[in-house]
């Protein structure tokens, strides 16, 4: 916010001062750039954040995921084991009625069959024996009874561990959501601050582009020289700063082996003062660099088409920065960039060998 009434408040100081005293855009020149400066470095650390924040996203996402698999694998078990236990329950109601008859019959026996074996003495062997053998049999039918007890409270067992193991996998989902959901919402923040920042970017832009055409037409742009130079693409020298064809060639070509749409960059900082159409180039563009021992340091790229440019006539370019793609455009015979470095005042200032001002 604050940041934005700082461009408004600058920009009316550069409406008022443009009528009055053009000297000093100089100055308002300076302060757009160190506060578009300052803007890109705050919307990179934003960027970077959202990044981040993008990463952490995915990774409390695929732990959610995961974490619902497991329980969809439980659930399944659960699913499983439940049929189990109602097997297990229906053996041991089952087991329980025969038991119980069983007890039934015994008893029903010891008190009228016992009795009535008692009273006959020559059977007495044979009731015992026949006591014997019920009771066995009870015994063993109890036996049965709290085995397929035991079978259903091992089963229950099961699906209560599978229960823990569900909350357990719940939780972790819970936690990852909420820890999703903190991160989700410093995303928004980061991203609606990033809009927020873009529109103070563009606004920043095109203010020093109006700034620097303002100086460019006035003759007024100046800064210094921040050399040396930096290659515009990585591709090889073709044709060298020399004498050709029965004239001097003021540049160097870098050849592309016949491909277009490679990209090329400014070989330093500074500001596009010329981006239009010439016979020979094709499509010229050309950047100021600073004063160089008290003259202007000009580059120049040529052989572009219109739509390959992405620059503007005023715009602020740092050093590496794309400003263009390769072209067959104008006086050329394959794709390739013809770059010249020109140094000095008026509408064609010296042509100087490129290659004397390019760093290690
Ligand atoms: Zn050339």
């Amino acid at each position: 916010m604050q940041n934005t009434k700082r461009i408004l408040t600058a920009t009316m100081a550069i409406l008022v001062c443009a009528s009055t005293i053009v000297g000093s855009n100089e100055g308002h020149a300076k302060t757009t750039r160190e506060e578009l400066l300052e803007i890109r470095q705050q919307k990179s650390k934003v960027m970077e954040s959202i990044t981040k924040g993008n990463k952490t996203l995915e990774k409390y996402s695929d732990q959610m995921e995961l974490s619902q698999k497991e329980i969809d694998k439980f659930q399944l078990k659960v699913d499983e084991v439940e049929v189990q236990k109602k097997d297990a329950e229906e053996k041991e109601v089952l087991y329980q009625k025969k038991f119980n008859q069983r007890l039934r019959e015994f008893y029903e026996n010891g008190e009228t069959g016992h009795m009535s074996l008692l009273l006959q003495a020559d059977n007495f062997n044979e009731f015992l024996i026949r006591f014997e053998m019920v009771r066995l049999v009870a015994q063993r039918d109890y036996a049965l009874l709290e085995e397929k007890k035991k079978a259903t409270a091992e089963v229950q067992k099961k699906i209560d561990e599978l229960n823990v193991l569900v909350a357990k996998q719940q939780k972790e989902v819970e936690k990852s959501k909420a820890a999703f959901d903190k991160i989700m919402e410093i995303v928004k923040k980061d991203k609606s601050k990033l809009k927020e920042l873009q529109g103070m970017e563009d606004a920043n832009e095109t203010e020093l582009i109006s700034i620097n055409k303002e100086l460019i037409s006035s003759g007024k742009l100046k800064f210094a020289y921040t050399g040396p130079l930096q290659k515009p693409l990585g591709y090889p020298i073709t044709s060298g700063f020399k004498f050709r064809w029965g004239k001097p060639h003021e540049g160097i070509d870098f050849g592309t082996q016949g491909k277009i749409n490679i990209p090329y960059a400014a070989a330093a900082d500074g500001v596009v003062v010329e981006s239009r159409v010439s016979s020979g180039y094709g499509w010229l563009i050309t950047i100021y660099h600073g004063e160089y021992g008290g003259l202007p340091f000009y580059t120049r790229y040529a052989h572009s088409w219109p739509n390959q440019v992405k620059v503007k006539i005023g715009q602020d370019v740092s050093k590496g920065e794309i400003i263009s793609l390769i072209g067959n455009n104008g006086r050329s015979t394959g794709p390739h960039l013809h770059f010249e470095v020109r140094i000095g005042h008026g509408a064609k200032p010296d042509a100087k060998d490129p290659m004397k001002f390019f760093g290690g």
